[in-house]
Formats: structure tokens, sequence, C-alpha cells
């Protein structure tokens, strides 16, 4: 698909303003359930603008990770920063970050529009904003002629796009994506696959996207972080993973002749 967009936001402009507002660090994390530890020591600092890829075996702390940074789990230890700024105990709605999630979670009762709106009104945006950021969202994500419809009235694609929307319409600082695109089939995982990386090139927002597509890691990475029970086995651009792993455990995930 082909998109032509012009976008001369405001939050654009913020952007280009306002320098690394979207680093993130990540100093010495720990999660532990029970006494069971899943994250056991994770240093990483993720640039502004930067796409940074998760993979690694199920299991490994993946989503743990992400859903930290969320603040949707709380940290048994470390420090986390987002443009400087502790975040540690900032609830999530105040941290300025957005999850896009696997099984879409869009509200069935509400229509598509309601559901980009929703999270604006909680905030108070005032309704010419809502719809000018709802416009906005529904080009770059081509659901103009969905916005009336309930999700239930929407293929698996679509309600992904929507998932997406209602983050892109928070002009959040960081967009973390958990397997977004895993229940959809392979020929819509690269249609969406290439939105993503589409929305990235345009709003140039920091983003965190666990995947365990070798694929999707290769082609959408900045850096790739490989995870290994709940530790950080390497971190590299593509070609630097594919070219010299440091494990073969590295090698055998990125893909290459070990
Ligand atoms: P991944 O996303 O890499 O597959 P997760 O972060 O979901 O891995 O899980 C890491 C480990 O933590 C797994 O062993 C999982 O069973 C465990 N785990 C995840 N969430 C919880 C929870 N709420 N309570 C107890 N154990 C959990
Ligand atoms: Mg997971």
């Amino acid at each position: 698909m082909i998109i032509n967009i012009d976008i001369d936001s405001d939050f654009l402009k913020r952007r280009k303003r306002e320098e690394a507002m979207g680093a993130i660090s990540l100093r010495d994390i720990h999660k532990n359930f029970g006494a069971f530890p899943v994250v056991r020591g994770v240093d990483l600092e993720i640039a502004d603008e930067e796409f940074m890829v998760f993979v690694g075996p199920s299991g490994c702390g993946k989503s743990t990770l992400l859903r930290m940074v969320a603040g949707l789990e709380t940290i048994s230890s470390g420090e986390m920063t987002l443009a400087g700024r502790r975040i540690n105990d900032i609830e999530p709605r105040n941290r300025d970050i957005a999850m896009v999630f696997q099984d879409y979670a869009l509200y069935p009762h509400m229509s598509v529009r309601e559901n980009l709106a929703f999270g604006l009104k909680m905030r108070r945006a005032a309704p010419a904003e809502i719809d000018s950021r709802i416009a906005e969202a529904a080009e770059i994500l081509q659901i103009g002629a969905l916005l009336d419809r309930r999700p239930s009235e929407l293929s698996g694609g679509q309600r992904q796009r929507v998932a997406m929307g209602r983050a892109i319409v928070r002009r959040p600082l960081v967009y973390l994506f958990d397997e977004p695109l895993s229940n959809l089939d392979a020929k819509l995982r690269v249609e969406m696959r290439l939105q993503i990386k589409r929305l990235h090139q345009l709003l140039r927002t920091t983003t965190i996207y666990v995947t365990h597509d070798q694929t999707e890691a290769m082609t959408l990475a900045d850096r790739i972080t490989v995870l290994k029970d709940g530790l950080i086995e390497q971190v590299g651009t593509p070609t630097e993973l594919y070219d010299q792993p440091n494990s073969l455990f590295v090698a055998q995930f990125i893909g290459s002749p070990a």
C-alpha cells in the first residue's frame, strides 16, 4: 500500500525542538515473581527515536520487561528513566508511553472513533483537538472509512490498525509493541510490518518492539536486544548480530550460519 502523508503537526515541531525526549534508560532491572527471578539485571540504553526490538525464547522475560516499562508491572529493583526522568513510581497513564497489545484490547461496545477518542477524553483533551488527532491517525493508518464501525465489524488487520491508532492519537514519547502481529495471517503480517516501519519513519517515536519473528526483527530494528533467561545476551544492529554473534545462541536466534 502506498501512503502519502503530509503531517506538519505541532507534535513534530515539538519533537525537533526538544532533544532526546524519548530516550529510555534501564539500570540493573530485576523482576521476581515470588521467589522466581524472571528479569535478572538488565542494563540497556535506548536512544531517542530508536526502534529497539527484543527477541528471545518464550519465557525469557520480554513481556515482563515491556510491562515494567509501561508501568503495568512493578519493578523489583533497579531504575528506569524516560528523557532523564525517573519513572519507576509513575502511574502508567502519566508515563507518556503507549502500548499496543497482540490481542488489540478494543472496547467492543464503542465505535472505532470512540475507541480512538476514549483515552483523549479521559485526559480531558478539547473536542477539536480530539477530532484533529483522530483525523491524523486515520490518515496515517488508512482507517478513515472505518470510524463509525464497531470492532466486531472489522477484520483482524483492521482491528490491529485501530489498536495502533489508539497509540498514535496519544502522541506518546514511546511506543511499546508486544508481538502485535502474531494473530494475523502471513500476508497481513507483511503489510502491517511495512505500516509499522512507515509509522516510525514518519513520527520517529522511540519504539520497543517484542517479536519472535526474525524477519520482523531484522527489517524493523535499528538495534536488536537478544534476551535469554532474564538477561541480555547481546545488543546490536541487525548486521552486527548477523555478522558477529557473540554466542551460538545468538547465531541460532538471528539465523546466521554458526
Ligand atoms: P516472554 O514474553 O519472553 O515469553 P514473559 O515475560 O511473559 O516471557 O514471562 C517470563 C517468565 O515469567 C515466564 O516463566 C512466565 O511464566 C513468568 N511470569 C510472567 N508473568 C507472571 C506472573 N504474573 N506471575 C508469575 N509468573 C509470571
Ligand atoms: Mg511475551
